[in-house]
């Protein structure tokens, strides 16, 4: 892997003129408030590359909260058409735990049924990521996540060296093709240098299991009295889910003019945490229970994702204990009650 170098105000002056170029939108970490999110840049200068967590993760690109997917005039049968609205679009500062989630995400929406409105997104996507610089008292994802795995999505890392000096590790093609025109120089630095600045900041808790353990340790304990006790204190909100970079569950809906003029198909995020979610035929409700919903949640994390793909279905980005009224979601936060309760 080709190393470089750069100063910020170079690589600033170089996100400038692609975002004057117009040919691809630059999208970055903003402050909101005392917060960080995800926005489009109308200059360099707004870009943050020191933040903790954004307030959701990079997902909402690819697979936005509300996404139309068909057109039609209900009374005419030719005339539905599919919709896939995507535009060029690079992600600036994305953290290593977001960028295993968005290869857990690829992996979702690309076997078995291809999901060609997540796909051509990805197609039209550049992932520049960033070793985060500022810790995060929720954060986990060293004990979560490979090290190796960031790599399988993201075309640069940037490695903050100092206020001024960056590290570019340039992963594949469309990096290489951002990088044009670019004020960058070949590194000199060793890796035992770089590893050190990779893992500035360290996590101050860690998760227990490994995916090879933690389907055994989380299926035993199905029945434990943690679910319904968490449970009973969880409003149903569906922030957790929400705010999780690797949960991608939606629900599908007509809507459709009075006039019966026009319609349209669009997909909206949905959530395994909010009670209508397993609403079926009959308006039977297969998942009522709070504490079961809650049980699913932790399960599609610790059990069914690492059993599919052998890696954890939980990046570690201490989103849901944040997002959390009820201060009940985060995973750390269950294995700490269940061990309270044993
Ligand atoms: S379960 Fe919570 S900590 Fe894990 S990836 Fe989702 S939001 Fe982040
Ligand atoms: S954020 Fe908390 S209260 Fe809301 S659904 Fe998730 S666990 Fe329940």
């Amino acid at each position: 892997m080709e190393i470089l170098k750069i100063s910020l105000s170079d690589f600033l002056a170089h996100v400038n003129k692609k975002i004057q170029a117009g040919d691809s939108k630059q999208v970055g970490v903003v402050p909101k408030g005392s917060h960080f999110v995800f926005g489009e840049l109308d200059e360099a200068a707004q870009l943050c590359l020191d933040y903790d967590v954004t307030i959701l993760p990079p997902k909402k690109y690819f697979q936005p909260q509300r996404e139309v997917l068909v057109k039609y005039a209900p009374k005419d049968a030719s005339s539905y058409a599919m919709v896939n609205d995507c535009e060029n679009l690079t992600l600036i500062g994305v953290h290593p735990y977001d960028l295993v989630a968005i290869h857990l995400m690829d992996r979702a929406f690309s076997e078995g049924e291809r999901d060609e409105n997540y796909m051509a997104k990805r197609d039209c996507s550049v992932l520049i990521g960033l070793y985060p610089t500022r810790g995060f008292e929720h954060r986990f994802s060293a004990s979560m996540i490979d090290p190796q795995m960031p790599y399988k999505v993201a075309d640069l890392m940037l490695i903050k060296l100092d206020d001024n000096q960056l590290a570019l590790e340039v992963v594949s093609k469309k990096g290489k093709a951002y990088l044009e025109g670019a004020a960058v120089a070949k590194s000199d630095l060793s890796e035992a240098f770089l590893a050190q600045a990779r893992n500035k900041v360290k996590d101050s808790q860690a998760f227990p299991l490994g995916p090879d353990k933690s389907p055994a340790y989380f299926k035993e304990k199905y029945e434990h009295p943690v679910w319904e006790k968490l449970g009973e204190k969880c409003y149903s909100c569906g922030s957790c889910v929400f705010v999780c970079p690797t949960c991608y569950c939606f629900d599908v809906r007509d809507e459709v003019e009075l006039s019966l003029a026009s319609g349209e198909r669009v997909r909206y995020w949905d959530g395994c945490m909010i009670e209508s979610f397993a609403i079926c035929a009959g308006d039977h409700n297969f998942r009522k229970e709070r504490g079961a919903r809650f049980r699913h949640r932790v399960f599609r994390k610790t059990v069914t994702l690492p059993e599919k793909y052998q890696v954890m279905g939980c990046v570690g980005c201490g989103r849901c204990a944040q997002a959390c009224t009820a201060d009940i979601a985060g995973p750390m936060k269950v294995i700490k009650t269940m061990k309270e309760m044993n």
